[in-house]
């Protein structure tokens, strides 16, 4: 009895692995036809200091599928990563991040960042790459910054600081994303030659029940005196905004602000923000 119960078990495990399997298989194949056509577009969160003032944005890739509507970038970049097709990806997010700088003057939107997947980060091709999508926009390049995460360092630190120095050379501007929840140790984050750092937003979030202020408040101290640039993300409410603002942080980005846009809607909201100034 016990055993067909087991074997029951067993069995109703598969299906579902298979399913997951298909469904992921299917996604890929997708995203393949995806980057053929034009269903992959750049959406771009406007970033404000403490004036309110738009003094930057993130470029943050949707993907509007025919059949299954908008897939999130947590369900297909790691999908990309794991197949590859985050280096062509990649290419398209360079692309549309340099041609929406060129349509914009550094009065509207000072500079915009994009995020760069380790895989993307370790090919040897990566820092030509990003000179030539820049040579070939002709923008200034300190008004593009590249987010990495602190998963690319792990890898090997001497490599990743070399690959930061030769894109600082390029002249673009260089962040931390998502910092706190990662491996970087303090010392880390001493040699590498940064611009900018990104709090994590799952703190911005804890904000509310206060169990992370501490962290929060060391946080900024510590990337204030390595002379960095202080980001929050994930900023939903005025609380949060007042708390980060008086600890220190120098710009916010969030729902509290503004939601990821679509081209058109960032110049709008560029527009308004100057008309309104
Ligand atoms: P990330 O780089 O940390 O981007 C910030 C994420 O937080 C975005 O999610 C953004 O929409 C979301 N966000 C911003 N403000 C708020 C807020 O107030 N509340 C909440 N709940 N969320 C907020 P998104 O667009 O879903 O992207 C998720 C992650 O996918 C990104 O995290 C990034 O790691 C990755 N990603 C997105 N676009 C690209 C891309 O072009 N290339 C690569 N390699 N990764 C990308
Ligand atoms: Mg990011
Ligand atoms: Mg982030
Ligand atoms: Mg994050």
């Amino acid at each position: 009895q016990a055993k067909t119960e087991g074997r029951a078990k067993a069995c109703g495990y598969l299906p579902s692995m298979h399913t997951a399997a298909v469904w992921r298989l299917n996604l890929e194949q997708d995203l393949r036809l995806a980057l053929e056509g034009d269903q992959l577009q750049l959406h771009f969160q406007p970033q404000v200091d403490g004036d309110g003032r738009i003094v930057g944005g993130e470029g943050l890739l949707r993907w509007l599928h025919p059949k299954r509507g908008m897939v999130q970038p947590v369900e297909f970049i790691p999908v990309a990563e794991e197949s590859g097709l985050i280096l062509d990806i990649g290419q398209r997010v360079l692309d549309q991040a340099c041609e929406a700088l060129m349509r914009l003057d550094a009065r509207q939107l000072p500079r915009l960042s994009i995020n760069i997947s380790p895989r993307q980060f370790g090919q040897p091709e990566f820092v030509a790459s990003i000179g030539r999508g820049i040579e070939r926009s002709g923008i200034d390049p300190s008004r593009l910054q590249l987010e990495i995460t602190e998963g690319v360092m792990i890898d090997n630190l001497i490599e990743t600081i070399e690959t930061m120095r030769d894109l600082k050379r390029i002249g673009v501007g260089l962040a931390i994303d998502d910092f706190g929840v990662g491996y970087s140790s303090l010392s880390y984050l001493k040699r590498l030659p940064l611009d900018e750092l990104k709090i994590d937003r799952s703190f911005i979030q804890e904000l509310d029940n206060s169990n992370d202020e501490a962290i929060v408040q060391t946080i900024i101290t510590i990337a204030r005196n390595l002379h960095l640039t202080v980001v929050a993300e994930g900023v939903e409410s005025a609380a949060q905004r007042d708390f980060l603002l008086s600890n220190g942080c120098h710009i916010f980005q969030g729902f509290w602000f503004f939601r990821p846009l679509p081209f058109d809607a960032l110049v709008a909201a560029i527009n308004d923000c100057q008309s309104t100034a």
